[in-house]
């Protein structure tokens, strides 16, 4: 899962973004409200977690803007203690849910599952496909109820096939969604970690879809 996070607070963005990036999502910062615009343009993201006092373009211009170009990923947007006009303001532009600061990390993480586990179209916390069961906020998976140990990446990779089974991901889709800016790609990471996921879970759980890409079945 890709989250573009817009915070002009160095040490609130830092905190944050490693607080994310160890949960296993990759993270794009940017620092004011046009950088945000620019980013939403270059890169798909599963969730933008909002600030909303930014220097050179507002946090409510940018999601005005967002859902205007027909962005349709979970807002989260953050805001001061004694701005609720400001929250409702938000809330109404098109913001799917809101924290106050200073919040707590814990909390965020919680309510980013909660808004991608909405986006996804499920109300269960657990992804369940036939035997298969993860677990995003233990980052657990288990098949038939045995444990299996992934990599933080093998995760990322295994829980973008399966918010969505049946759904092919071409190999730059997944690159997309499971690297951010500052990361460089080796040309086979990707397959590499495709192999990894298939040899631990079996090789029908990642299915190789000719001339497309690989995708989770929806039961196997
Ligand atoms: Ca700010």
């Amino acid at each position: 899962m890709r989250l573009l996070l817009v915070e002009d607070d160095a040490m609130i963005g830092s905190a944050v973004a490693s607080g994310l990036r160890q949960e296993a999502y990759s993270v794009d910062w940017a620092r004011d409200g046009q950088a945000a615009l620019l980013a939403l343009d270059a890169a798909p993201y599963d969730l933008v977690m909002l600030d909303l006092g930014l220097p050179r373009k507002s946090g409510m211009e940018v999601l005005q803007q967002l859902r205007a170009a027909g962005h349709a990923m979970p807002v989260l947007i953050v805001t001061a203690r004694d701005a609720v006009a400001e929250r409702i303001r938000g809330l109404d532009a098109g913001a799917d849910d809101y924290l106050v600061k200073p919040f707590d990390l814990d909390e965020l993480a919680a309510r980013i599952r909660a808004l991608l586990r909405r986006a996804a179209g499920r109300a269960q916390p657990l992804i369940e496909i036939g035997a298969l069961c993860i677990d995003p906020a233990q980052h657990e998976v288990r098949l038939e109820g045995r444990e299996v140990k992934l990599s933080a990446r093998e995760f990322a990779l295994l829980m973008a096939l399966a918010e969505h089974p049946g759904q092919p991901l071409s190999r730059a889709q997944l690159e997309d969604r499971v690297y951010g800016w500052e990361q460089e790609v080796e040309s086979n990471a990707i397959e590499v970690h495709i192999h990894a996921l298939r040899r631990k879970l079996g090789a029908h759980w990642v299915k190789n879809v000719r001339g497309v890409g690989y995708m989770v079945p929806r039961t196997a």
